[in-house]
């Protein structure tokens, strides 16, 4: 039956792509994609002779209708995004929501997103966590770092290299200074690089190492430091 593949594709390692998203990468009718250039050189990386089309940010309000349509009518598609998960901070969400509104069937295949290796790499709770993908670049920026500040669970984000340093100031600002984090840096490639320690200590060597490359970085949560300031101020106490 025709659906609609969601198709991870690898976040810096090629080898990080699954049989089945080879597998459904080969079968399928369309192959759309995010950037084609990269997707063409990732298919013939793995023996796969399809020309992608591009669906990105600034077509895609105007053509999921048409996708939806070809899917119901016969045609399987597949979505990739230049790595990823579609969908995670990437184009995905209006296809996947054509696609149910008019009764097609859609699949999200496992695969890789950078968020999950970070978070579990971080080595801060994961049983509970909030993604918060990029925060806003001006407008509501304050209110969101308020909000964050009081949020219990842990909080991975997405950020550019250019705007880390920034952005970390901002949290010694809004969260405190001994707020645990940790950056990831490049994950599943060469120079991968996971930085634990605190808001303050990671804005003072990240100023001093200005960063490269993709970055998430992954914070405490308020919970987390609450209750470690209250086992500190009983330990103190005791000491007394
Ligand atoms: N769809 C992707 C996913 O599933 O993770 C996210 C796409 S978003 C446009 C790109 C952002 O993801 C980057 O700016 C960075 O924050 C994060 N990212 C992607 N690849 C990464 C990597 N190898 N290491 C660290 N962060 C990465």
């Amino acid at each position: 039956m025709s659906k609609l593949y969601i198709v991870p594709t690898p976040i810096g390692n090629l080898d990080d792509i699954t049989l089945r998203a080879v597998k459904v990468l080969g079968m399928v009718d369309i192959i759309l994609a995010e950037d084609t250039r990269n997707t063409s050189f990732l298919l013939s990386k793995l023996g796969i002779d399809k020309k992608p089309i591009s669906h990105h940010m600034h077509n895609e309000h105007k053509t999921v209708a048409g996708w939806a349509a070809r899917i119901a009518a016969g045609e399987s598609l597949a979505l990739v995004s230049d790595a990823g998960t579609p969908a995670i901070s990437d184009p995905g969400f209006l296809l996947v929501r054509e696609c149910l509104r008019n009764g097609v069937e859609v699949e999200c295949l496992p695969g890789p997103t950078a968020f999950v290796p970070a978070l579990v790499n971080s080595g801060l709770p994961c049983d509970r966590f909030v993604f918060e993908g990029f925060l806003p670049p001006k407008k509501g920026r304050q209110t969101k770092f308020k909000e964050l500040a009081i949020e219990e669970r842990t909080i991975v984000l997405y950020e550019s290299p250019h705007k880390l340093i920034k952005t970390l100031g901002e949290m010694v600002e809004y969260f405190g200074a001994d707020r645990q984090a940790c950056v990831s840096r490049e994950l599943t490639k060469m120079f991968e690089e996971n930085r634990r320690g605190t808001v303050a200590e990671l804005f003072t060597h990240y100023t001093s190492h200005p960063p490269k490359g993709e970055i998430v970085i992954v914070i405490e949560g308020a919970k987390e430091l609450k209750t470690k300031r209250e086992k500190r101020k009983e330990q103190d106490d005791e000491e007394d």
